[in-house]
């Protein structure tokens, strides 16, 4: 297998994989959702890559340990540490506690994870239970002299980090400042940012602590620093998130994380791009946003997302569309055929005791397609072309159905799925009625006795129950139209 290569957004370059701190264990940290709003194919797009990335690692015999955060607390409507927060302004339009919010919109990220086959991290943890953790980051700052304190808050002085600028190669200077910004004149730098924010004077919020500096809430971007530290060390493997971290998330976890170890928390930082809509990003403050649950409606399997996502190299951005979606879905009913096809082959093989021929050599065949699909994975994550050595190997299958050993196929197939996760061959096909499969059977027969007139009655009278026969060689399979 070919050494695992990843575009590192920290020095613009692919660079070979190579583990930190212990040679098997990698430590991997990606940033969770903010937890005040429904989960959407938007957010998805990033969970889907994350999980792949770390399902090829398990495949190139690492171990992985994954650490996200849940934001419930102090992510404010604007990036300059102005306006609202998210979650205490969600929980006054629902009327209910700040807690019942992160509760509710945790639970609806995990069902979606579960419905697109995304393994849940080693550790998910929500910031409002880390708030020690983040004062005392706060604490170790100010201690080295990179804080200083405002009318609303103690703040991160981003000039007395080297090359803040030019973290990820952007050009801060080039980006816009908000020039509305409410207490932005007190802040020394247009980027220094929130570590520690104090509770309005005339409010009482629900999500408030003591602290050194009075009562108040953790900033946004301190939560993933403490977490990080306390899980993975001061330096550790991979950082992941999507490509709306890299202007300020991102370079604030960095610096932080400089400030205190003189290092920037992790070796890797991988970046997913975009999901549009209209060529706009798919986001809530766009609206229009599509969820798991408007697939499922529309009667797409969650996983024709999945297929979708993987279709597309990850750091470009992809476009959607019902349309793609549903092609997608196509796709992923034509591959559970193919495995329908060959688990009936593996049953005719045992049963019937048909002759299959050069199936040593095709297992070696099989193995060829399996290495290259590892190998298109380890090379910068190349999902569009894992997903293509998938349809080569099924259309040669499907050209020699009977020279390849069915039981070899399945276990190469689950080999596949191990990582895109698709379950191409564990799925849940339509339970075809027994009433449906009397008839194939009947149908089958009579075409054995060359008694073809009845035999296409039956195909139609099938047909119009909404199944499907297809035939083979010397065998067929029913599948839902
Ligand atoms: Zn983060």
């Amino acid at each position: 297998m070919d050494q695992i290569k990843i575009y590192n957004s920290f020095s613009n370059n692919i660079e070979d994989f190579k583990p930190v701190n212990k040679p098997y264990l990698i430590g991997m940290y990606t940033c969770g959702p903010t937890v005040y709003s429904f989960t959407h194919l938007g957010h998805l797009r990033t969970y889907v890559f994350e999980d792949v990335f770390k399902k090829v690692l398990i495949k190139n015999e690492f171990l992985v340990e994954h650490v996200m955060n849940t934001t419930d607390i102090g992510q404010l409507t604007s990036d300059s540490d102005t306006g609202e927060d998210k979650m205490e302004r969600q929980a006054k339009r629902e009327n209910k506690s700040v807690y019942q919010i992160a509760n509710f919109y945790t639970k609806d990220f995990l069902w979606n994870l579960k419905q697109l086959n995304i393994n849940k991290p080693n550790i998910l943890a929500p910031a409002s239970l880390h708030i020690k953790e983040q004062i005392n980051v706060i604490k170790k700052l100010e201690t080295k002299g990179y804080t200083y304190k405002t009318s609303d808050g103690i703040y991160f002085d981003t000039a007395k980090i080297e090359n803040y600028k030019t973290i990820f190669n952007q050009n801060k200077e080039d980006l816009k400042s908000d020039e509305r910004i409410e207490n932005a004149f007190e802040k020394k730098n247009s980027t220094d940012f929130a570590l520690w924010k104090f509770s309005p004077k005339d409010e009482k919020r629900q999500m408030e602590w003591k602290s050194p500096w009075g009562i108040g809430f953790p900033g946004w971007h301190t939560e993933c620093v403490a977490m990080a530290f306390k899980y993975l060390g001061n330096y550790f493997d991979i950082h992941c998130g999507g490509v709306d971290h890299i202007p300020v998330h991102h370079p604030n976890e960095i610096a932080q994380a400089e400030a205190i170890t003189g290092r920037p928390l992790s070796k890797y930082w991988v970046h997913f791009g975009f999901l549009l809509k209209n060529n706009e990003k798919m986001s809530k403050s766009s609206g229009g946003f599509v969820r798991v649950i408007d697939l499922i409606n529309l009667k797409i399997n969650p996983l024709a997302y999945r297929l979708f996502v993987l279709n597309t190299y990850y750091r470009k951005t992809a476009d959607f569309s019902i349309e793609a979606i549903q092609s997608s879905n196509n796709a992923l009913n034509n591959l559970y055929a193919f495995s329908e096809k060959i688990k009936a082959l593996k049953w005719l093989k045992l049963l019937r005791k048909i002759k299959f021929t050069n199936t040593k050599l095709n297992d070696k065949v099989l193995y060829n397609y399996y290495e290259s699909f590892i190998n298109a994975l380890n090379d910068d994550l190349n999902t569009p072309k894992a997903i293509e050595i998938l349809w080569n190997m099924t259309n040669e299958i499907n050209k020699n159905l009977y020279s390849f050993n069915p039981v070899s196929v399945l276990k190469t197939l689950n080999e596949f799925d191990s990582v895109l996760s698709l379950d191409i061959v564990k799925h849940k096909t339509d339970k075809i009625p027994w009433k449906i499969k009397l008839l194939a059977k009947k149908r089958f027969i009579l075409k054995k006795q060359k008694k073809f007139e009845l035999a296409d009655k039956i195909r139609e009278q099938i047909t119009n129950s909404g199944y499907q026969i297809n035939d083979y060689q010397t065998f067929y399979t029913i599948s839902k139209i």
